[in-house]
C-alpha cells in the first residue's frame, strides 16, 4: 500500500512537472512498488527522498536551464530506460534483500547506489547553475555548462551534500524502525552517511570521467550544436564526434549506481572495522 501511495504521488508529480513522460511515471510507480514489496517502508522512503530530492532540484530555475542545452529542454522528459538506468540497479539489491539475503550490506549497497544517483542529479541540477565555466575532469578544459563530463566547484559540493543527505537519510530511517521494533542499530550503520558520501562521490566522479573520455558525443549541423543523443532535440538526426556511440548518459548512470553501491558496501565494512565503534 505505501509503495502504491509513495510511487503514485512521485510519478504524478513528476509527470505534472514536466520532468518525467508516461513511461517514466509508470518505471518510477511499478519500481517503488517492488522496492516496497521486497524489502520494506525503510527502502521505499530512501528512494523517496533520493528523487524527490533530485526532481526539486530540477525544478528549480527550470526556465533559465531550459536555456543551457537540450538535457534541460521540454522535450527532455526523462522515459522508462532513463528511469531504470538509475533505479535499475536498487530494484535487484531489494529483491535480492527481500527474496535471497537480508544483510546489511545490501542494504549500505543499496543507499550507495541512491547516493550516486542522488549525487550525480543534484550535481548536475545545480553544478549548470555556477557561474564558474566547469572544466572536464582530467583534461580540465574548460567546456559550456552542462556539457556531459564537465565538473564545476558547485556541482561536486552539491554532489557531496546529497551522497551525505541519502545516507543520513538511510541511518534515521533504520534507526526509526529498530526504535519500533524495539532492537539496537547495527553499529556499523553509524558509519552509513559517511559511506554513502564516499561512495556517491566516487560513483558520481566516475560518471563524469566517462562522460569526459567514453561517452558518446554526436553533432547537430542544422543547430551547431554538440549533443547526446542520436536524434538531436529539433528532431533531426546527429553525426558521431567522438566516444563510443553506444555508451549513452543513461548506461553511463547504470555504471554511476554501481560502483555508488559497491564502493559504499566496502567502506561501511572497513570503517566499522578499522574506524572504532560507536
Ligand atoms: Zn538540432
Amino acid at each position: 500500500m505505501l509503495g502504491l501511495v509513495l510511487g503514485g504521488l512521485l510519478a504524478w508529480l513528476g509527470y505534472r512537472a514536466q520532468l518525467l513522460s508516461s513511461g517514466g511515471a509508470v518505471a518510477v510507480l511499478v519500481g517503488m512498488v517492488i522496492i516496497s514489496l521486497a524489502a520494506g517502508w525503510v527502502w521505499s522512503l530512501a528512494l523517496l527522498v533520493t528523487l524527490a530530492s533530485i526532481g526539486f532540484w530540477a525544478r528549480f530555475r527550470q526556465g533559465f536551464k531550459r536555456t543551457i542545452n537540450e538535457r534541460f529542454r521540454e522535450r527532455a522528459r526523462l522515459g522508462w530506460w532513463q528511469i531504470l538506468a538509475r533505479i535499475g540497479w536498487p530494484v535487484m539489491l531489494a529483491l535480492l534483500y527481500g527474496l535471497l539475503t537480508p544483510e546489511r550490506g545490501v542494504f549500505a549497497a543499496y543507499i550507495g547506489a541512491l547516493a550516486a544517483t542522488a549525487a550525480d542529479g543534484w550535481g548536475t541540477e545545480l553544478g549548470v547553475l555556477s557561474n564558474q565555466e566547469p572544466r572536464l575532469l582530467i583534461s580540465r578544459i574548460q567546456v559550456p555548462a552542462g556539457t556531459a563530463g564537465a565538473i564545476s566547484i558547485l556541482g561536486l559540493v552539491a554532489g557531496v551534500a546529497a551522497s551525505w543527505l541519502i545516507g543520513f537519510a538511510g541511518l534515521l530511517l533504520t534507526a526509526v524502525e529498530a526504535w519500533l521494533d524495539q532492537l539496537a542499530v547495527a553499529p556499523a550503520l553509524f558509519w552509513l552517511p559517511v559511506a554513502a558520501m564516499i561512495g556517491g562521490m566516487a560513483g558520481s566522479l566516475t560518471d563524469s570521467l566517462l562522460g569526459a573520455t567514453a561517452q558518446g558525443i554526436t553533432y547537430c549541423e542544422h543547430c551547431k550544436e554538440r549533443s547526446e543523443y542520436r536524434v538531436h532535440s529539433c528532431g533531426r538526426p546527429t553525426q558521431p564526434v567522438r566516444g563510443w556511440s553506444w555508451l549513452t548518459n543513461d548506461g553511463i548512470n547504470l555504471v554511476c549506481s554501481l560502483v555508488g553501491a559497491a564502493v559504499t558496501a566496502g567502506a561501511v565494512t572497513w570503517l566499522a572495522r578499522f574506524g572504532g565503534r560507536w
